[in-house]
């Protein structure tokens, strides 16, 4: 690889994204879920519940939940019988994760992935779940790729991710919150001040609901179907492999 592509709103070379946004996510690992509730309010809750009754875990079906940070999607997936896989780039994510699913009692395999190139067989799993993670992902088409070929037939893919919205009333309120109150929480709670400023920034700089639909579509998935909230602020998307 050898283009430059966008850190938040800085360009780098992809090997300089994927070792800064490692630095990001290494460095909020141990406040991320508190940071979570106080930038959106408790929302992310809410919008993590509709989207797992969007997936439909079932008894012993096997999902890959990648780029699952800290379990709290997998966690929902596994209390419905589900069988997780937690993956994700950042060892430090997942070692939070892990002490956190002890501490509820909950079984599930962690593991260390990109999801640019998983080590998985093809046809492994049963559904594929990726929220909030794959903005951060450097070569997005390939991470889809690769969602795609570790799936079995009839296997299915489920994505939830901010992008702008095109609520105008609500797209300000929302660009003021983000630009000028999320960094400052960020430095009052986790003394990370450009962590969340990147946050804020990637955000803002994934495709709209219509055209990330398109790169679910292209990397294979039937019926790809996105299905926006708050103007596209948040938006599940899914797809079939058939
Ligand atoms: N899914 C969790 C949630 O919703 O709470 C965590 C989301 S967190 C905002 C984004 C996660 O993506 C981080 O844990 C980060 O390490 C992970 N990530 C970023 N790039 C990745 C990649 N190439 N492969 C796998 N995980 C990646």
């Amino acid at each position: 690889m050898s283009d430059k592509v966008n850190f938040g709103d800085t360009l780098v070379s992809p090997e300089e994204k994927t070792r800064r946004v490692g630095a990001v996510f290494s460095s909020v690992a141990r406040r991320y879920d508190l940071m979570n509730d106080l930038m959106s309010g408790g929302m992310h809750r809410l919008w993590k519940d509709r989207f797992v009754n969007r997936v439909k875990p079932r008894t012993g079906e096997a999902i890959l939940d990648m780029a699952g940070g800290t379990g709290d999607v997998a966690f929902r997936m596994a209390r419905r019988g589900a069988q997780v896989t937690v993956a994700d780039i950042n060892a430090d994510m997942l070692a939070v994760g892990e002490q956190r699913a002890d501490a509820r009692g909950l079984d599930l395999t962690w593991k260390v992935e990109n999801a640019e190139a998983l080590t998985f067989a093809d046809a492994t799993f049963d559904a594929y779940t990726i929220v909030f993670g794959i903005r951060n992902v450097t070569d997005i088409p390939a991470a889809l790729k690769e969602a795609h070929r570790v799936l079995k037939r009839g296997g299915r893919f489920y994505c939830m991710e901010f992008s702008s919205s095109d609520w105008p009333g609500f797209a300000k309120l929302y660009e003021s919150w983000a630009d000028k109150l999320i960094p400052r929480i960020g430095k009052a709670v986790a003394d990370d001040e450009q962590s969340y400023r990147y946050l804020v920034e990637s955000i803002r700089r994934f495709p709209r609901p219509n055209a990330f639909k398109v790169m679910v579509a292209h990397a294979g998935f039937v019926r790809a179907n996105a299905e926006p909230m708050l103007g596209g602020l948040v938006t599940i998307h899914s797809g079939w492999k058939i």
